[in-house]
């Protein structure tokens, strides 16, 4: 079975894989170059490591440095520092951290073997249909054509638009910052999320002794700090978050100017009911990009992963391999199995985000 993968994010690239493991021909189309790193850190929970396992990664996960989730006292402070809740052991969460850049690079060594298209953006011209395959256009005009394309081509995908299962985008009225400092920081032993009012700020502290923070501020979409007058969006974070207790501001002082990101936050306006038509699948942020408030993004991409690897695998392995495949009958059954999860993922995502930017008078700095 030929299968093209549109993307080389977390999703495309884990897609690729247990693909390929699963025995079909796979290829991947990405329109960045292979040296755009990816900046900041990423919180996995148990979800991740079961679908790496049905992807067949699960060694190569287990060995992945991550920040020292077991034995760290979790707790949620008040911006000035003090602490409003902390998680007994049972409570804590099993969570993995990691460096982008660091599972990005486990991803790609996942995928040797594989050939990856770097530069080189495509988009679909034809779904297909039982009969016929689909095809794929390059910037440069070639055509080529597939049993299956599986597109994970991201929050703005425009395979979603193309397949006319788009329904926007919704902007979830706040902003974040992350960035990961540049040396060993102390968090004093804690990781976690602390509320303030409009505001939260994070602390996940990385393998290496690095900190991985995220601050997030509800704001008018489209701000930036250029067009408030600010040298860059460290200081921009710095300014926001100027009255948190020290440590915080720590983090942020102790991150190189340009290494701190900032994305205003979206969702998708209502969660999908299916993830294909014809012969192509949405995978990751395409099909259900979701605020990132329960930090389950990329996990629900590595599910549709798992959930694509597990189906072609059985599909190739009852011996149907190539044009006589129903990838269609196929498709139908991933958008069953992952669509409804994705839907409530996505809707408790957003509820937390609502909940955690309220305005708490009480908790403003003086309040
Ligand atoms: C502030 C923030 C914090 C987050 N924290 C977490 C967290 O802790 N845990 C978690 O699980 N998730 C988290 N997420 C969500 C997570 O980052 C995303 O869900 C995940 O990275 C999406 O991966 P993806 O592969 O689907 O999409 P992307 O990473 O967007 O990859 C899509 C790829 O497709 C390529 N592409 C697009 N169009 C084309 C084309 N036409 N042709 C070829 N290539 C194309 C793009 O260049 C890109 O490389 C967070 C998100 C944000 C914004």
């Amino acid at each position: 079975m030929s299968i093209a993968v549109i993307g080389g994010g977390i999703a495309g690239l884990a897609t690729a894989a247990g693909l390929a493991k699963a025995g079909a021909a796979v290829e991947v189309f990405e329109r960045s170059s292979r040296d755009a790193v990816p900046g900041a850190g990423i919180s996995l929970f148990p979800n991740s490591r079961a679908a790496m396992r049905t992807i067949g990664l699960l060694d190569g996960y287990e060995q992945l440095p991550h920040g020292p989730g077991a034995g760290i006292r979790t707790v949620m402070r008040r911006p000035d520092g003090k602490v409003a809740l902390s998680f007994p052991a049972w409570a804590r969460p099993q969570v993995r951290m990691f460096h982008r850049s660091a599972l990005r690079e486990f991803l790609l060594e996942s995928c040797r073997g594989i050939p990856i298209h770097w530069d080189t953006a495509v988009t679909v011209d034809d779904d297909g249909d039982k009969l016929r395959r689909a095809v794929l256009t390059a910037a440069d005009g070639q055509q080529s054509s597939w049993d299956l394309v599986v597109a994970a081509d991201g929050l703005r995908s425009t395979t979603r638009r193309f397949l006319s299962l788009d329904p926007g985008l919704r902007y979830a009225g706040y902003t974040a910052w992350r960035g990961v400092t540049r040396g060993p920081a102390d968090t004093g032993g804690t990781a976690g999320e602390d509320w303030g009012s409009r505001q939260r700020f994070g602390t996940v502290p990385l393998a290496d002794g690095r900190v991985y923070w995220f601050a997030v501020a509800t704001k008018d979409e489209g701000r930036t700090a250029a067009a408030d007058g600010l040298a860059s969006e460290k200081e921009a974070a710095e300014r926001e978050f100027a009255s948190w207790y020290p440590a915080a501001r720590t983090l942020i002082a102790g991150t190189d100017e340009a290494e701190v990101l900032r994305h205003d936050l979206y969702d998708l306006a209502r969660p999908l009911h299916a993830f294909h038509r014809g012969r192509v699948a949405l995978a990751g942020d395409a099909a259900h990009a979701m605020t990132p408030d329960l930090g389950q993004g990329a996990g629900a991409g590595l599910e549709d992963a798992a959930a694509l690897t597990a189906l072609v695998r059985s599909a190739l392995a009852g011996g149907a391999a190539g044009p006589d495949t129903d990838v269609v009958g196929l498709l139908g059954r991933y958008s069953r199995l992952r669509a409804p999860k994705a839907a409530r993922q996505l809707r408790a995502s957003r509820l937390m985000g609502r909940l955690a930017q309220r305005d708490r008078k009480a908790w403003r700095p003086g309040g």
